[in-house]
């Protein structure tokens, strides 16, 4: 491979980038009128502008994205996360252009992106699902009908769903009609797809995921776990890995499922198998998802495994030179996703210019980010300045980095998540590794919003 094109922006793009000067890739940056200070597009090789700052007339721009591609001659085009990483119709139309589309094939992007699909595909081949309605469930009839069968609470669930969005839950009969039909409604608005299914609501479970890497060639891995239990609003904003619930054994188990899972999808390049495990470690596939994770690094940083090259690698037809045996779980990583948001309003999004800018660093420490000093971050976009890594021989190294690494890090001119997770960095709780996925809300009904 020659030249890859980045459809995407932000700390993804320059991930990207370093991945590629490492290969000896040339870059192409594609990016919006708000994005012409980006670090990405400074450091990548050419730089086409693709249109106005929204995303729906630059980022997700098809035709935009693969005329620049045409023009600038690439072989491949690199997704990232969010935008275009997850639409079967981009995959499609990169292939037809005689482009490669470094990620799965169209079709299976398409049958893991139904989430009903995906569970109905993955439970034919054994692995356990959440226990819920067969398939999209169409009128209220038919949705208490399989409430009532799940038994109560239960989750309904937008079959398009992504980001921690569209999802309802329901106690009871009569609040599910009111859900069912708010569900429906939030699902055709946001993701233009208003079905949706249910599943049983699991009380306090963890969110433990697999990385998982398949070639052209059928061979698939399992990368090992990340522990992604501390979500604000179904979203992630600590993960790490390995996680201090699970066993070798458990591992041993939840590792074939996700690679049965991932091989009953005909999987191929990186993707993440996510399950939901209750407090007996009994565990529940929920989704795959067919990209590179946000939370990437802490997989890389415990198995010594560049997740961007082997992507890239797969793309190009290489064969997997590792066995499963061969991959090593011998440190730990915590990542805190570090945004331009401010915790003490209830994360209102915090855009604006950066006055001053000092990264952390040292032994054990990775900053992934796109802003330094005098940068301005736009608003139209998510709101992530960056992700902190923290990285050692065990979790209490992992730990106390993170928290050195924290009181290192000054970012000036906009308020930031960072005084949040200090103080989570310094909570018993969260120490104990006894975490699930209610971990924030409780912690924030006892803490003193002085913290942060
Ligand atoms: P998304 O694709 O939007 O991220 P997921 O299906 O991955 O949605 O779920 C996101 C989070 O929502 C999970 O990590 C978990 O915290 C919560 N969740 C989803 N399904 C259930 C369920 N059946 N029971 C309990 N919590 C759930």
């Amino acid at each position: 491979m020659q030249k890859i094109l980045i459809a995407n922006r932000g700390e993804i793009a320059l991930r990207i980038v370093r991945a590629c000067n490492e290969l000896g890739i040339k870059t192409l940056a594609v990016y919006s009128e708000a994005d012409v200070e980006s670090l990405h597009v400074q450091l990548a090789d050419e730089a086409i502008c693709i249109g106005p700052a929204p995303s729906k007339e630059s980022y997700l721009r098809v035709d935009r994205i693969i005329s620049a591609a045409e023009i600038a001659d690439v072989d491949a085009i690199h997704p990232g996360y969010g935008f275009l990483a997850e639409n079967a119709d981009f995959a499609e139309q990169c292939a037809s252009s005689n482009i490669k589309f470094i990620g799965p094939s169209a079709s299976v992007i398409r049958q893991m992106g139904d989430k009903a699909i995906a569970k109905s595909t993955v439970q034919k081949a054994g692995v356990r699902t959440v226990p819920g309605s067969d398939g999209p469930v169409e009128t209220e009839a038919e949705a208490l009908k399989a409430a009532k069968k799940v038994g109560y609470p239960v989750i309904i669930k937008a079959v398009a769903g992504g980001g921690g969005r569209g999802m309802r839950i329901a106690h009871n009969d009569i609040s599910f009609a009111k859900e069912f039909h708010i569900a429906r409604h939030e699902a055709e608005q946001v993701f233009g797809n208003g079905s949706v299914y249910i599943e049983h609501y699991i009380q306090n479970p963890r969110h433990i995921e697999f990385q998982i890497l398949a070639d052209h060639h059928g061979k698939i891995l399992h990368l090992g776990e990340r522990d992604c239990s501390i979500q604000r609003r179904h979203q992630k904003l600590i993960e790490e890995a390995p996680s201090p619930f699970v066993t070798p054994d458990l591992r041993k188990k939840m590792g074939r499922a996700a690679v049965k899972a991932a091989s009953a999808a005909g999987y191929e390049n990186a993707g993440t198998v996510e399950f939901l495990v209750d407090e007996k470690g009994d565990f529940f596939f929920i989704e795959m998802n067919t990209r590179i994770q946000v939370e990437h690094p802490v997989t890389e940083e415990v198995t010594d495994i560049d997740l961007i090259k082997k992507q890239i690698g797969i793309a190009s037809g290489e064969h997997l030179q590792i066995d499963q045996k061969n991959i090593q779980f011998n440190r730990h990583a915590i990542e805190c996703r570090i945004n331009a948001e401010d915790p003490a309003r209830n994360f209102a999004p915090s855009p604006g210019t950066i006055d001053l800018y000092y990264a952390p660093g040292g032994h054990g420490v990775r900053v992934d980010s796109h802003v330094y000093g005098g940068y301005t971050i736009p608003p139209y976009y998510d709101s992530m300045i960056g992700k902190l890594i923290a990285y050692g021989s065990e979790r209490k190294t992992a730990l106390s980095r993170m928290n050195r690494a924290l009181n290192e890090y000054i970012i000036r001119g906009v308020k930031t998540t960072i005084p949040f997770h200090r103080a989570i960095l310094r909570d018993p709780v969260f120490r104990s590794g006894n975490i699930t996925t209610s971990y924030v809300q409780e912690f924030m009904s006892r803490a003193s919003s002085d913290l942060f």
